[in-house]
């Protein structure tokens, strides 16, 4: 077991190990599989945090299927601002196209309720969302998760393609952080 680790100025502990973000990543690509074997699905990827679930979930993915890559940025530091910024690298053709959106962590919800309303507006067949954490009491919309890998406490969590302002995004495991 990894020991607690410093990043910045705080101290984080093991939450989530390697081996059991396997295993669910796992069962997320065979319920995905389930629906979408025959759907051609676009995976659309949140960058920069869903990059490494987006590239272990793709490599179970044994079904045609297309991915892309956008960038929304709503974080700074530990807390949540209201402060979204533009859609980004958002340039395939999603009329008619079965989307599913892969996200590393859903917390108030607001990040995904933009992402959706862009989505949305250009008119694919469907839209689901993949994401592997979800901070279920912190949600403040209406938010619906598909395919979720993990509900976690309202806690600041980071590796995994999760960062601390740019840290630990390459950290195998899941940390959350320890308070005294
Ligand atoms: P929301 O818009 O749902 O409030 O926040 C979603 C975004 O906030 C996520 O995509 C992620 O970038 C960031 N975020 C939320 N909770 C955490 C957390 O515990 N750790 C890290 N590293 N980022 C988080
Ligand atoms: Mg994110």
């Amino acid at each position: 077991m990894s020991p607690v680790i410093k990043v910045h100025d705080r101290f984080f502990e093991p939450f989530i190990l390697s081996d059991a973000i396997e295993k669910r990543v796992k069962q997320m690509a065979a319920e995905i599989s389930a629906t979408y074997e025959d759907k051609n699905p676009l995976f659309l990827a949140v960058l920069n945090g869903a990059f490494i679930l987006a590239a272990d979930l793709l490599r179970e993915i044994n079904f045609q299927s297309e991915i892309s890559f956008v960038k929304i940025s709503s974080y700074e530091g530990t807390q949540s601002t209201e402060n979204i910024k533009e859609l980004i690298g958002f340039t395939e053709n999603l009329r008619g196209r079965h989307v599913i959106i892969v996200e590393d962590i859903i917390d108030t919800g607001l990040s995904m309720q933009h992402i959706l309303k862009q989505v949305n507006s250009h008119s694919p067949a469907s839209i689901k969302i993949a994401t592997l954490l979800l901070k279920r009491e912190a949600l403040q919309y209406p938010i619906e998760a598909d395919y979720i890998g993990f509900d976690i406490e309202q806690k600041f969590v980071l590796g995994y393609g999760l960062d601390y302002d740019g840290l630990g995004r390459n950290l195998r495991h899941i940390f959350v952080e320890k308070r005294p």
